[in-house]
């Protein structure tokens, strides 16, 4: 298969159609090969307009939602960036073309393990990976200037809101089981101002501050 052709199609069909302006964000979607982060079974479907399956009963997020959560970070090149859930470390490679430093917390091992494998062969030597509890955040590592959470949390959690950055950007899907919103949190002056973006729908961050179990939610 051609997947270059295949991801230039999905920029063009997917992304600028729905609204996806950021240029760097739009060459980012261009250059990172995203059929190298799914199963080989998958690959053929890595473009399509959905998420799939990851293993563990998790899922690689849906292009677009990846696009629009990237945009929403206004990522310049120089930032040090917070990702809550690598999954299969797609999205951290994708900051990881954007900013300058990715740090990415995992709470399911063989996911992390995967990922990190992934990310080392593809030369994303600017993502760090660690296998813990991401509603805690990254105490040592922190403030950050931004912060991105990939699962479905019922409200974003303190530690993150406490390490991010001043004039930092925070987004989250926020929201029940079967839905959820994007959140955007912009720090500024100590205070946080919040606005709400698309309707999604994301597997549940399971925490100290998010859900209790994948059941409870
Ligand atoms: N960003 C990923 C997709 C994430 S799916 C990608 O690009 O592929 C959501 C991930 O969040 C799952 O892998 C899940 O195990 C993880 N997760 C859920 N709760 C978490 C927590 N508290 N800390 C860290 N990871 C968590």
């Amino acid at each position: 298969m051609d997947f270059d052709a295949l991801r230039e199609f999905m920029v063009h069909t997917q992304l600028i159609p729905r609204g996806i302006r950021d240029e760097r964000v739009l060459a980012a979607m261009r250059k990172v090969p995203r059929h190298l982060f799914v199963s080989e079974s998958s690959r053929h479907r890595a473009y399509d307009d959905m998420a799939l399956s990851i293993g563990e009963g998790q899922t690689i997020s849906q292009p677009y939602m990846v696009a629009v959560m990237t945009e929403l970070l206004e990522l310049k090149g120089d930032e040090k960036v917070l990702e809550i859930g690598t999954g299969s470390g797609y999205q951290a490679a994708i900051l990881a073309e954007l900013s300058k430093q990715v740090f990415s917390i995992e709470r399911i091992p063989a996911l992390a393990a995967r990922a990190e494998e992934r990310l080392r062969a593809l030369g994303y030597d600017a993502v760090r990976i660690k296998v813990s509890d991401g509603t805690l955040g990254w105490i040592d590592e922190a403030p950050f200037d931004r912060i991105i959470v990939t699962a479905g949390a019922p409200k974003v959690p303190d530690p993150l809101k406490e390490q991010l950055a001043e004039d930092g950007i925070l987004v989250a899907p926020v929201g029940d089981r079967f839905s959820q919103q994007l959140l955007r949190i912009v720090k500024k002056d100590g205070t946080f101002r919040e606005e709400f973006h698309t309707l999604c729908v994301f597997v549940p961050l399971i925490g100290e501050h998010g859900w209790k179990s994948a059941e409870e939610w």
